[in-house]
C-alpha cells in the first residue's frame, strides 16, 4: 500500500488517514490485512465523532489501535487565528506549510455555509479579486481541503456553549481555482457527499469555477455538484480584461461546457449559479445587463449579483447600489432568478474576493 501512497498523503512518516475518501480507506485496511468495517469505524470516528486519537476509538481492537498509532494520524492544518464578524460572520487563517489560507463560516436564517479554499493564492490573476494579486504558491492536498471543514465543524457544531447554527452548506469559493487541484478537489467532496464522511447533500456543496473548460467537463464524469460559475462580464471583450482566463476559454466555450454539465447534474436542478460581480463603469450598465440576458437565453440560471468589495491599490470601484438595483430590475424582468448578494463580514475582510491570507 505505501508504495501506492502519494507523498502528499504522509505527515512525516506516518499516513494521514485525512486524506483517503471512503473508497481508499478502505482499501488501506485491507492493505493492512483488517477488515473493510474497520475502516467503516473509522470514518464514523473521524468524521461524526470528530476524535483524532486511536486510543479513544473504543470499538477498535487494541491490537488494531496499537499499529495504527505506529502508522498513521489524523491531522488536519491547524486554525491559526479566528475573527468575529458583528454580523456572526467568522473567519479563520489556517496554517499550511508556511502559508496561510483563509476558511469563512456564514451563518444565515436558515443555513449556515463554510466556504473553503482549494489552493494558496490563484495562478489566474482575475484582476477585480485580492486573491489573484498574491500569487499562486501551492495546492491543497485533501487533509488541507476537508481539514478545514472538520476544524470548523468542531468549533461550530460541537461547541454547546455558543449558539451557532451548525454547518449545513459547503461552498468552494475561498481561495484558489478548485478545478486547478482536480484530484484533490474531487476525492475532498467524495468525503463531503459520503453517509460516513461529512454526509451533506450535493444540493448543498456548489463548487465556483472561474471556467477551466476540458477540467469543467471532467468534473462532469467525476462528481456531482451545484455548480457556480465567475463569469462577471457580458461580453470577451470585458471578460478578457478582468479574467485572463477568457482568453483560452471564452464565454461561448464556457456556456457550452456548462450545458454538458448540466445535462448531466442532478444536484443543479434550478440551473447553474451566474456570479457577476458588480464594477462601477465597467459591466454594470443597462447595456451589460441586457447583453447578459441574451447571453444566457439558452442557460438554465440563477444569477447572483455581487457588490464589489474593495481592496487595496485596486483599479476598481463598487457600483452605486442604485445602478446595481436597477441592473437586477432588467434581468428579472427578463425572466431571470436574480438576486443582489448581500455583503458578509466585511469588517473582517471575509466577503467575497477579500482572501488573500498572509505569509507566515
Ligand atoms: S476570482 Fe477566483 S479564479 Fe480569479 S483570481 Fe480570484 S480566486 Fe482566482
Amino acid at each position: 500500500m505505501k508504495n501506492n501512497l502519494h507523498h502528499s498523503q504522509y505527515i512525516g512518516t506516518k499516513i494521514n488517514l485525512l486524506n483517503f475518501n471512503f473508497i481508499q480507506m478502505r482499501n488501506f485496511f485491507l492493505s493492512i490485512g483488517e477488515k473493510k468495517f474497520c475502516a467503516d469505524q473509522m470514518m464514523h470516528w473521524i468524521y461524526h465523532e470528530y476524535c483524532d486519537d486511536f486510543n479513544k476509538m473504543t470499538n477498535i481492537s487494541n491490537i488494531l489501535r496499537k499499529k495504527l498509532n505506529n502508522m498513521c494520524v489524523i491531522e488536519a492544518p491547524k486554525f491559526i487565528e479566528e475573527k468575529r464578524s458583528v454580523d456572526g460572520t467568522i473567519k479563520w487563517q489556517v496554517a499550511v506549510n508556511n502559508n496561510l489560507v483563509e476558511t469563512v463560516y456564514i451563518p444565515e436564517k436558515n443555513r449556515s455555509t463554510l466556504c473553503i479554499s482549494s489552493q494558496i493564492g490563484c495562478i489566474l490573476e482575475c484582476s477585480f479579486c485580492a486573491t489573484g494579486q498574491i500569487g499562486f504558491k501551492k495546492n491543497l492536498n485533501v487533509s488541507e481541503i476537508v481539514g478545514q471543514i472538520w476544524n470548523a465543524s468542531k468549533i461550530i457544531n460541537h461547541n454547546q456553549f455558543q449558539k451557532h447554527r451548525p454547518i449545513t452548506n459547503i461552498v468552494l469559493m475561498g481561495m484558489g481555482e478548485p478545478l486547478l487541484n482536480l484530484n484533490n478537489v474531487v476525492n475532498s467532496l467524495k468525503i463531503i457527499l459520503n453517509d460516513f464522511g461529512f454526509n451533506i447533500s450535493k444540493n448543498k456543496v456548489t463548487l465556483s469555477t472561474s471556467g477551466i473548460v476540458p477540467a469543467l467537463d471532467k468534473l462532469s464524469n467525476m462528481i456531482d455538484v451545484n455548480l457556480a460559475v465567475s463569469l462577471h462580464a457580458p461580453n470577451n471583450i470585458i471578460r478578457d480584461k478582468l479574467m485572463p482566463i477568457n482568453k483560452k476559454y471564452n464565454i461561448q466555450n464556457l456556456l457550452h461546457s456548462i450545458n454538458r454539465y448540466l445535462n448531466k447534474s442532478h444536484a443543479n436542478r434550478g440551473g447553474v449559479t451566474i456570479e457577476y460581480v458588480m464594477l462601477n463603469n465597467i459591466n454594470d450598465e443597462v447595456v451589460h445587463a441586457e447583453e447578459l440576458a441574451m447571453i444566457l437565453k439558452k442557460i438554465p440560471s440563477k444569477i447572483n449579483l455581487i457588490p464589489w468589495n474593495c481592496f487595496p491599490n485596486s483599479i476598481y470601484k463598487s457600483s452605486d447600489p442604485i445602478k446595481i438595483k436597477k441592473f437586477a430590475a432588467i434581468l428579472i424582468k427578463k425572466g431571470f432568478f436574480t438576486v443582489i448578494r448581500k455583503n458578509r463580514g466585511t469588517d473582517i475582510n471575509a466577503a467575497c474576493g477579500q482572501l488573500v491570507g498572509n505569509i507566515v
